[in-house]
């Protein structure tokens, strides 16, 4: 069962920093356990759900760097200059199965199993084949070119963690040890509608005094690449009742459930009552800029943020506090917050301390080959223009006043915020 427990929030009045709004949210998760069997063809992007132990070493033999020729070190010691008789061949999944004698090697190719009796072999192109006969170079060291089994893997050793975030790297960790199918959590399924009396779909004709929704496809696209699986319910009108009964739908199908717009203290904003009058609403003026507030809490015993209306403020805070809820819910160990880039401020603002603010900017290499930022040249939260110019959030925290141009500033790339 997935939710927030109730006990830990904050009074509502009071305003709370980025830190605290995160540490309230993780605190309060309660991770979901339900999990399945996929293939391992299916589970990139998965957390994986149980603890991976090796059955076997990794190479399970001893085997070959390079293409060449593998002899007995020691053997070959006693006469180094003499060359070596060639007695048969060893590829790659054709092993050599006969017994060296002194002053023999056996030719071999990448990947093949090294044959009893040898522990080193000489690079081909290092080599000189007469007839039947290899000279070997001078001054190898013993077990040259030679992988040893077990090298990458060891049999019975702790391979991965449960809540392990699967990437293409952890699926061939798991297929060179046999693995087919693997539990992983199941994906977390989330509810997403838009509020608004305003609201058109595209598609539609727009109509006098409305706006075609554009929060819904950033978030469906945002949660999708966060590796939920998304409900759509639409678009639900600024009514008490009816987002009720869609909250109350919606909780019996999801884990949890994100909302934008209707949080703020208009008149038309039923979002709040509505959820408080279905489970609990705990609902933040957090020091950031774009996005107060952030309505976060439960619907029942679903999860629930209702998100700015602002497109630009929606989508940043998805990024800074739903995808840390997320990872959370999901048990997904290995996440962690977006390492930011620092680069030289190509602009100079002035800002409001006790705040942390994330403005759209872009950062790139100058002639010279060093990291620069570039600031949108305007800050509304409505602007999604601002979105397509950027390639990154720029990350101004709590105690800066001022930056000058020049000064080195830090920029959140989103290729690590879509993450
Ligand atoms: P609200 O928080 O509902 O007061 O909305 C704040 C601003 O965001 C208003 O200008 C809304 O029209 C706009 N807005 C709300 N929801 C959306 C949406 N889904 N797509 C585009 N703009 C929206
Ligand atoms: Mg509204």
């Amino acid at each position: 069962m997935t939710r927030l427990v109730n006990d830990c929030f904050s009074n509502a009045s009071e305003m709370i920093t980025v830190q605290e709004a995160r540490k309230l949210i993780a605190d309060a998760t309660i991770p979901i356990t339900t999990t399945e069997i996929i293939e391992l063809y299916d589970a990139n992007n998965r957390i994986l759900a149980q603890d991976i132990y090796s059955t076997l070493n990794v190479p399970p033999a001893n085997n070959s760097a390079v293409d060449g020729y593998a002899f007995c070190f020691a053997d070959h010691l006693k006469n180094p200059a003499t060359p070596l008789d060639v007695l048969g061949r060893s590829a790659a999944g054709q092993p050599f199965d006969g017994n060296l004698n002194s002053g023999q090697c056996v030719k071999i190719f990448t990947g093949a199993v090294v044959p009893a009796g040898c522990d080193t072999i000489a690079m081909i192109e290092d080599t000189r084949l007469s007839g039947n006969t290899v000279l070997l170079p001078q001054g190898l060291k013993e077990g040259t070119n030679c992988r040893l089994a077990g090298e990458d893997i060891r049999k019975d050793s702790l391979l991965l963690t449960k809540g392990t975030y699967l990437r293409p790297q952890e699926l061939g960790y798991l297929a060179s040890i046999g693995i087919k199918e693997i539990q992983v959590s199941k994906k977390l399924k989330v509810a997403l509608f838009s509020t608004g009396d305003e609201l058109n779909e595209p598609g539609e004709a727009l109509q006098s005094g409305k706006i075609y929704d554009s929060n819904r496809v950033i978030l469906n696209s945002l949660l999708l690449g966060y590796g939920c699986e998304v409900y759509d319910y639409g678009i639900v009108p600024d009514e008490f009742e009816t987002l009720r009964s869609v909250l109350e739908k919606a909780a019996e199908d999801v884990d949890l459930i994100i909302t934008s717009g209707g949080v703020s203290m208009g008149d038309e904003d039923h979002v709040k009552a509505a959820v408080e009058d279905t489970g609990n609403l705990h609902f933040w003026r957090i020091a950031i800029k774009p996005g107060r507030p952030l309505a976060v809490g439960q619907v029942a015993n679903t999860a629930f943020v209702g998100l700015p209306g602002n497109p630009v403020a929606a989508l940043v805070c998805a990024m800074q506090f739903v995808r840390p809820l997320i990872a959370s819910l999901c048990g997904d160990t290995s996440f962690q917050l977006p390492i930011p880039i620092t680069g030289t401020a190509q602009f100079s603002m002035k800002k409001k301390p006790g705040r942390r603010e994330w403005s759209r900017g872009r950062y790139s290499i100058d002639r010279a080959g060093k990291p620069i930022v570039e600031k949108y040249f305007t800050d509304g939260s409505g602007i999604v223009s601002s979105l397509i110019w950027a390639n990154g959030l720029i990350e101004l925290a709590e105690n800066i006043t001022e930056v000058k141009e020049g000064d080195p500033v830090t920029i959140l790339p989103f290729t690590e915020l879509f993450r």
